[in-house]
């Protein structure tokens, strides 16, 4: 027999969740997180379907479902929400993953990377909670969880139109967690510093150096750090917590 206390169970087996953006990087992650954990998990990928089909084919007898829409496009959050609902019953989990960068100094932003990056990281995240929160109040339950960015506090050049987008996400955030408060609807963010995907390949390679020697940990993040967070805010652990932005950047904001 062992001597070691038993461990809380995170009450997440037979729950379902949606991510959104799950195909690559940090939302792969959180996929992969919550559906060993032992939920039913529904991601959504804009374009990238041979990385949708491989995070279920790498993962079988994981309850995994992939599903192509465009968080820009409110009816087809909608429409994602309803099927998922009708598949499943319920949406106990909402994952704002989805996010794009187009970083560039002020001057030579085109219309286009203000529009791509407000459309998608925070317009979509409206599009999303606006389908799901109906569902979740009528269950009086449900966990929101966004990601924002160490972006949206520490300011970086060439970063205006991102950065903005990722503080709307805070302000968001703490709002809708008033608003839901009343019907045990949890809402928090969780705000990455620099992970190893795809999105921070171009910053890594122009200023690694000076960016890690910048973080208190002196390393980069990796996407199953953001997971582990989003995992603890998704579970009966973090039940008391709502409003809060989360940090997950080995020290980087400070
Ligand atoms: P990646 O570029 O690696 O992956 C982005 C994901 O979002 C993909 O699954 C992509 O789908 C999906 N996506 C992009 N646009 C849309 C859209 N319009 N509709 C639906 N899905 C979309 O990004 P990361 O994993 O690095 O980033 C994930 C989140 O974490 C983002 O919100 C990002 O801002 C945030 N973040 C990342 C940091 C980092 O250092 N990497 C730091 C701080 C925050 P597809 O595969 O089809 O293109």
């Amino acid at each position: 027999m062992s001597d070691s206390p038993a461990q809380p169970d995170p009450g997440l087996a037979g729950k379902n969740a949606l991510v959104t953006g799950g195909s690559r990087g940090i939302g792969r992650a959180i996929v992969e997180r919550l559906a060993s954990s032992g939920m039913d998990v529904t991601f959504t990928y804009v374009s990238n379907e041979e990385a949708a089909n491989e995070v279920i084919s790498d993962n079988p007898g994981l309850k995994i479902t992939a599903m192509k829409v465009d968080v820009r496009d409110s009816g087809a959050a909608r429409a994602c929400v309803e099927a998922v609902v009708e598949r499943v019953e319920t949406i106990d989990v909402l994952v704002n993953n989805a996010g794009v960068i187009r970083d560039n100094l002020l001057p030579m932003l085109e219309d286009d990377d203000l529009s791509t990056v407000f459309d998608t990281n925070i317009q979509g995240v409206f599009n999303f909670c606006r389908a799901v929160v109906p569902f979740m109040m009528s269950k009086r339950t449900g966990r929101i969880i966004n990601i924002s960015s160490v972006s949206a506090e520490k300011g970086g050049r060439g970063q205006t139109n991102y950065a903005a987008s990722k503080g709307a996400i805070n302000s968001f955030t703490k709002a809708l967690a008033v608003e839901l408060g009343r019907r045990k609807i949890l809402v928090n963010a969780v705000a990455p510093g620099v992970i190893e995907t795809e999105m921070s390949q171009d910053v890594r390679d122009l200023a690694g150096d000076e960016i890690t020697s910048n973080i208190v940990l002196k390393r980069y993040g990796q996407p199953s750090e953001i997971a582990n967070a989003v995992w603890f805010l998704s579970s009966d652990l973090a039940s008391y917590i709502t409003g809060q932005i989360l940090s997950v950047d080995g020290g980087f904001k400070m």
